[in-house]
């Protein structure tokens, strides 16, 4: 048996070819006895489970054929996705996962992360992840209807981007003490995460950092096989 992790796919609408290379990665790599993990921002945007057009029910689709047939699938939120709830997983018989989430294989003790939670640098994010986070903003923007939500997502998404595009490159990327506070107080063997879209194996003090990368030019997975992680990419 092989478990997958994989992380900002950033599935949209207007790339089919990345929809086409999920269905392609879980059609020939992953096998029904196998586990696959979603670490987040499996989707570009998530304005809620009762938002449904073609492309979400194709992505849908391509989940529930295989949790059907018995692939177990986990799913995280990341800082895009973060809205998706019990109906999208129990539709697609996926779990949802907190994070962070300590998952134990071949006997060593794995942290799974989205990863933005330890981008500490970054305060503005930081403060506005508290906020859309909290129960009481989410209560309130799914109770808007979905035009108005796509407004408000859209709205958000550009400030992000002219945001970003002025911040330092480092504050964007995880804090080194954080990584380390998070690695010992845990007292885990290996540290998977994504969101950065830095794909690396770190070396923190004697624990691997695994940063998966984004999909786009190529689609990055790792895999567990026989006790051993590998960080693997493909072109797509
Ligand atoms: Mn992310």
């Amino acid at each position: 048996m092989s478990v997958f992790f994989i992380s900002d796919l950033h599935l949209e609408q207007n790339k089919p070819h990345l929809t086409k290379a999920f269905k392609n990665f879980i059609d020939s790599k992953v096998n029904l006895h196998d586990e696959l993990f979603i670490l987040g921002d499996f989707f570009e945007q998530w304005i809620g489970d009762d938002n449904e057009d073609d492309f979400i029910k194709s992505v849908k689709n391509i989940l529930k054929d295989k949790t059907a047939k018995g692939l177990t699938v986990y799913f995280m939120h990341g800082n895009r996705d973060f809205l998706i709830g019990d109906k999208f997983c129990k539709e697609v018989g996926a779990i949802l996962l907190d994070d962070p989430y300590i998952i134990n294989l071949e006997e060593k003790k794995i942290m799974l992360m989205h990863g933005d939670s330890l981008c500490t640098d970054d305060e503005d994010y930081q403060n506005f992840r508290n906020l859309v986070r909290s129960k009481d903003w989410q209560e309130d923007f799914l109770s808007k209807d979905l035009k108005e939500r796509k407004e408000v997502a859209k709205n958000l998404r550009e400030i992000s981007s002219l945001e970003n595009q002025t911040k330092d490159e480092n504050i964007m990327d995880v804090n080194q003490s954080e990584v380390l506070k998070i690695i010992e107080n845990h007292s885990v063997d290996v540290l998977i995460h994504g969101h950065t879209h830095r794909p690396f194996i770190h070396d923190e003090n004697g624990v691997p950092r695994m940063v998966l990368g984004d999909w786009g030019d190529f689609l990055w997975f790792i895999e567990s096989s026989e006790g051993n992680l590998n960080l693997l990419k493909e072109k797509i």
